[in-house]
């Protein structure tokens, strides 16, 4: 447990986003939690390596293929970011900002700006070919958790609205 810890530490320190070329799987023992499928973690997915014949399927869906991508655009707002520890601190700020203590507290995740760009695109692709965040600010909402109940309050009424920005 400990030495998976501080191999995420490191992983937080060490090379940059600009040096990760692309989202990479990586198994892990006691990472994510259980019941979790993947930790996203400076451009790792990491699954826990007892889930490893239920991923090995899911490697083969479109559904897995988008979630790559997500994480795939996840990196390439960390590049732009220049450093893991600020792209993480960033994001973290932006969760604070959408009141995760309200209700509907999954609210402050899904209306973070990094997240609703990455759901938005995440079929798409190419989205994070070329990328240099210009798009960040459309996705940068005021009245977050108001906005996220108007849409519908769900986190799937909320992904069908992000793709309408
Ligand atoms: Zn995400």
């Amino acid at each position: 447990m400990l030495k998976e810890l501080w191999i995420l530490i490191k992983l937080l320190f060490g090379k940059g986003p600009n040096e990760v070329e692309k989202v990479e799987l990586m198994g892990m023992n006691h990472f994510p939690f259980k019941g979790y499928a993947y930790l996203m973690w400076c451009g790792k997915m990491i699954y826990r390596n007892d889930t490893l014949e239920r991923r090995r399927k899911e490697w083969l869906t479109k559904a897995y293929r988008v979630s790559k991508n997500h994480e795939t655009i996840h990196l390439a707002q960390a590049k732009v970011c220049g450093s893991w520890v600020k792209y993480y601190w960033r994001y973290f700020c932006e969760w604070i900002k959408g009141n995760p203590l309200l209700h509907p507290s999954s609210s402050a995740y899904y209306t973070i700006p990094y997240e609703c760009e990455a759901y938005a695109n995440e079929e798409n692709m190419e989205y994070s070919k070329e990328y240099f965040g210009y798009n960040l600010p459309k996705y940068t909402l005021k009245k977050r958790k108001k906005l996220y109940k108007e849409a519908g309050g769900s986190s799937k009424d909320w992904k069908a609205y992000v793709k309408t920005l």
